[in-house]
């Protein structure tokens, strides 16, 4: 269920009934004079008193509201430091680092302070690791590398079969230690079911493919250019109680400033270059369910769940200005941008997960 803006109710275009006091008036005149201008004017209000009362509306009597056209100004950015410094506005690669699993921690927690896919978070764990057991304290996570999947072997799977979906060839599966495949065992004999794989990726595509692009375009015209519009802006159609927690499914930006990274495989993310100490925004409704310091790369951030199947991420702050378990607006300023955690420069690093899958934040945004 998704919120509207209201002000869609069509206005009517005709007066109300019995709104022409003058028009007896009118008549006297016209009567009087009984010239051809009188004349014109008096079919004049003859036909607006004919639609005045007219019962039945027609398409004509009903005007097609305007779209509220918000006036965008867009300022022409500042690139930090000349354009090419643009590109210093982000993470390391291999940002994540491994994480301890700390009291009160599920799968889907640890997740999220790893930046890593719902579904690739087993594999961080142990090949016969099942989803709804306890994760033990204290115990090591460590992350895939980029572009590796995690693999749940379906029941008569064959590793050979598990190999051709991912394109790959069956030797790099059987390299991996962690997957503690027995040797002996044929590459077309079924894997026991339920058990998680890691699945070497093939090479990650260049990373400069985006950044080429992007440096490339003339920043005042550039359709990548990240920019917040006051937060929601327009009316609700009904008023949000304070404690609502669910998200309307619309995203905002949750800054002002220069997309200096776009999402990829090695980086489901976007970088959003901003000024030091400039407001980060909820892009959208919902509860803070971590707000502070993370030590695998991330720095200072919070993270949002919308209660839609959405969680937003936004790190690298340098102020962090919410709690947890705190429910936030659309708009609502949640930190301010820094460059704390694995980052070389002031940005924001933020991610929308769908179902715990990190999706493109960009095709939300730009919905
Ligand atoms: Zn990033």
């Amino acid at each position: 269920m998704r919120l509207e803006q209201g002000g869609a109710v069509p206005r009517l275009r005709h007066r109300p009934l019995g709104a022409e006091p003058s028009r007896a008036k009118g008549q006297l005149l016209a009567a009087l004079l009984g010239c051809a201008l009188a004349a014109a004017v008096w079919s004049g209000i003859g036909w607006g008193r004919a639609r005045a009362q007219a019962p039945i509306l027609r398409p004509e009597d009903v005007a097609t509201p305007t779209p509220t056209q918000a006036v965008i100004l867009l300022p022409t950015p500042t690139p930090m430091a000349g354009t090419p410094a643009v590109q210093q506005f982000m993470e390391p690669q291999g940002r994540t680092q491994g994480y301890t699993v700390q009291p009160g921690d599920t799968l889907w927690t640890a997740a999220l302070e790893m930046g890593v896919d719902l579904e690739d978070a087993p594999c961080l764990v142990a090949p016969d690791f099942r989803p709804q057991e306890p994760l033990v304290i204290g115990d090591r996570l460590e992350p895939l590398p980029v572009g590796w999947r995690c693999h749940r072997v379906a029941a008569g799977e064959t590793l050979a079969q598990v190999a051709a979906q991912y394109g790959v060839d069956v030797r790099p599966i059987r390299g991996v230690a962690w997957n503690r495949l027995p040797g002996a065992a044929a590459d077309d004999s079924p894997l026991p079911p339920d058990r998680y794989v890691r699945v070497p990726g093939r090479p990650a595509p260049a990373s400069s493919g985006f950044m080429a692009f992007m440096l490339d375009q003339p920043l005042a015209v550039s359709p990548y250019m990240a920019y917040a519009v006051g937060g929601p802006g327009g009316t609700a159609a009904a008023a949000v109680p304070e404690t609502w927690p669910y998200g309307s499914g619309r995203f905002t930006w949750p800054v002002f400033g220069w997309l200096s990274q776009g999402y990829r495989e090695d980086h489901p993310a976007l970088d959003i270059a901003a000024p030091t100490g400039a407001f980060v925004t909820a892009a959208d409704r919902g509860v803070v369910i971590r707000a502070g310091w993370n030590e695998q790369g991330y720095g200072n951030f919070v993270v949002i769940d919308h209660h839609i199947d959405y969680v937003t991420l936004y790190s690298h702050l340098a102020d962090v200005l919410v709690e947890e378990g705190e429910v936030v607006a659309q708009g609502q300023i949640i930190g301010t941008v820094g460059s704390t955690g694995n980052s070389t420069g002031a940005h924001l690093h933020f991610e929308i997960r769908d179902f715990g899958r990190r999706a493109n934040p960009l095709e939300l945004l730009m919905r």
